[in-house]
């Protein structure tokens, strides 16, 4: 898979000691909200978010639950089509928890900007954002996020759960994929 790659952007440490801070700061962030009895949950947008979350989760000194979101915006390719549908909800009812959803990249914004919408609608008593990777885009959708691991160039990246056509998911680091490989 390496050979696919043009650059590595973030090594595997580089990404550990990011993940690690942003676990840090959650903690912190939501003591009071775990002291009070309240419940923090974690929503991952799967595929891609799978792997930060799991690895984010850990980092977290307090008790989270767990959850998955499937959505779909780019279907196989390299490029936006810019239609999103939910594929899969959250398995628990989110309302009056404090949500924490896990992204795996912010490009359009049109994925997140969709589903703050969708969650919001039920009554969680927060929702936040925190998303590994921030493109430097032009046209973004206005999406807060709490947390940004790294802000990333406009390019087509992979590794550590980003794919292209399912693969490189499993690459220990986040790379740009050389054009050749989608063109
Ligand atoms: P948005 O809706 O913000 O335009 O797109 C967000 C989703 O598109 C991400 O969650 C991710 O799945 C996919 N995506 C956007 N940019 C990239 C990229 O550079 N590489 C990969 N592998 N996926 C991307
Ligand atoms: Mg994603
Ligand atoms: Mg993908």
């Amino acid at each position: 898979m390496d050979q696919d790659v043009k650059q590595v952007l973030y090594t595997r440490e580089q990404i550990a000691e990011r993940v690690a801070q942003i676990g840090e700061a959650l903690t912190q962030q939501y003591a009071s909200v775990v002291e009070r009895g309240e419940q923090v949950v974690l929503v991952s947008v799967l595929r891609g978010a799978a792997l930060f979350m799991a690895d984010l989760a850990r980092e977290m000194d307090i008790p989270v639950e767990m959850d998955y979101i499937a959505i779909s915006s780019y279907g196989s390719g390299a490029k936006s089509s810019g239609v999103v549908r939910m594929i899969k909800d959250v398995s628990s009812d989110i309302s009056g928890k404090h949500v924490i959803i896990a992204e795996d990249i912010l490009d359009s914004g049109l994925t997140l900007s969709y589903l703050l919408k969708n969650l919001a609608s039920r009554g969680p008593a927060s929702l936040t954002v925190v998303t590994l990777l921030r493109k430097q885009t032009r046209a973004q959708a206005q999406v807060e996020c709490a947390h940004v691991g790294f802000e990333c160039p406009d390019e087509f990246v992979v590794g550590y759960g980003l794919d292209y056509a399912e693969r490189y998911r499993n690459l220990p680091y986040i790379g740009i994929l050389k054009p050749e490989v989608y063109q």
